[in-house]
């Protein structure tokens, strides 16, 4: 009941040719986005690609030099507009939380709201969104990490955004509570479901989390789509391996099938010559006896990772569900049984930064 308080309307953003520059450093190039109502969307890269800078400057707390956003429809930046932070409607919990400690949790959660709408009702609606119901009085510091990242969350919804902005949202938790917290937030946002932009450079979160996944190098979005299409048709030598473990092997296309050194593998489309393919380690097979050479094995619980060396070839990644079942300086056979998968032009596939698609 005191939920209904509080109605999250999810919007929309658009971003068209957005530019900015800090001095002589070009921090963000010609970048277009667009997130659908409801939809969470990882802005995924590497430090430094201008991630932060791009939600910041979504939030208004930053001024492109160039190019246009529209919040559901709203320009709040072009030519001749310019909204105010505190007019877009956008809700945003930034990577320390920033919670005050010496003010309780109504306290945190109320400080957003404008003077009128801060009222005990409307602060426990949202605490009770994000399942914290009943802790209005207690302080920042006798709660838990994840207590208190919804806190952050709690606060940021409070005044009804339309959309919500996280910046990298579980850098600040160790390891085994990260993950605990990323599935409640997985759950809530799901739940509550307002369009949500957020930042990470863990590509686990950006896959978990998103329903679209951008991901950015040096300013620009190099690609995005859904996590299960990004994993499997990366548009560049570079995203296949920045979103998992990539083999890329060079091979010999002839229509739709490319030769290499553990022999035919299927491609996506046809294409003739040279090429490099993507192969997944958990597409590969490994079978005793051959002339390849298991030089390392890594045990994981649910699984194991050999790299081993092909005769003809360089070192590859193999991914086996369960225990190991060989042994180093084991001789074997790699095939490849997955799908038909995607080539790039072969030589200088560049593995260090983005090369547009064939
Ligand atoms: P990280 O994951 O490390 O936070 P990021 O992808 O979010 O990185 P940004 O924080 O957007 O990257 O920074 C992009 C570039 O812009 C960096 O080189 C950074 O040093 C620079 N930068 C960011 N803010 C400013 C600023 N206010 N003044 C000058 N340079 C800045």
């Amino acid at each position: 009941m005191v939920r209904s308080m509080l109605s999250v309307e999810p919007g929309t953003i658009t971003v068209t040719g957005l530019d900015k520059s800090f001095g002589q450093h070009p921090v963000l190039r010609g970048i277009d986005l667009h997130v659908a109502p409801r939809t969470v969307v990882a802005l995924l890269g590497p430090s430094g690609c201008g991630k932060t800078t791009l939600l910041r400057t979504i939030a208004g707390l930053e001024r492109p030099d160039h190019g246009s956003i529209e919040v559901s429809g709203g320009v709040v930046v072009g030519p001749s507009a310019w909204v105010a932070p505190e007019r877009r409607r956008i809700g945003m919990v930034f990577q320390d939380w920033a919670l005050f400690p010496h003010l309780d949790v109504a306290g945190n959660v109320g400080y957003g709201l404008p003077r009128k709408q801060r009222t005990a009702e409307r602060i426990e609606a949202a605490l009770e969104i994000v399942d914290l119901g009943g802790l209005a009085k207690r302080m920042p510091g006798t709660l838990s990490g994840g207590q208190q990242q919804r806190v952050a969350l709690a606060r940021a919804i409070a005044p009804g955004p339309s959309v919500l902005l996280l910046d990298e949202p579980f850098s600040n938790l160790d390891s085994s509570l990260r993950v605990q917290v990323r599935s409640e937030i997985h759950q809530l946002l799901v739940e509550v479901g307002v369009t949500t932009v957020f930042v990470t450079h863990d590509q686990d979160e950006a896959f978990v989390l998103g329903d679209e996944v951008a991901v950015m190098f040096e300013g620009q979005i190099v690609q995005i789509a859904k996590p299960a299409d990004l994993y499997a048709h990366p548009a560049t030598p570079w995203v296949a391996g920045f979103v998992g473990d990539a083999n890329l092997l060079d091979g010999s296309a002839d229509g739709d099938v490319a030769r290499t050194a553990i022999g035919a593998v299927p491609l996506l489309t046809a294409t003739h010559g040279a090429v490099t393919v993507l192969l997944r380690p958990e597409e590969l097979r490994l079978t005793p006896g051959g002339d390849t050479i298991v030089e390392l094995i890594e045990y994981y619980g649910h699984d194991t990772i050999y790299l081993v060396q092909l005769a003809m070839g360089p070192l590859v990644r193999v991914r086996v569900g369960g225990a190991p079942q060989h042994r180093r300086g084991d001789l074997v056979t790699v095939a490849y049984a997955g799908p038909p998968t995607v080539w790039y032009p072969e030589r200088g596939v560049e593995t260090r930064g983005p090369r547009l698609s064939p």
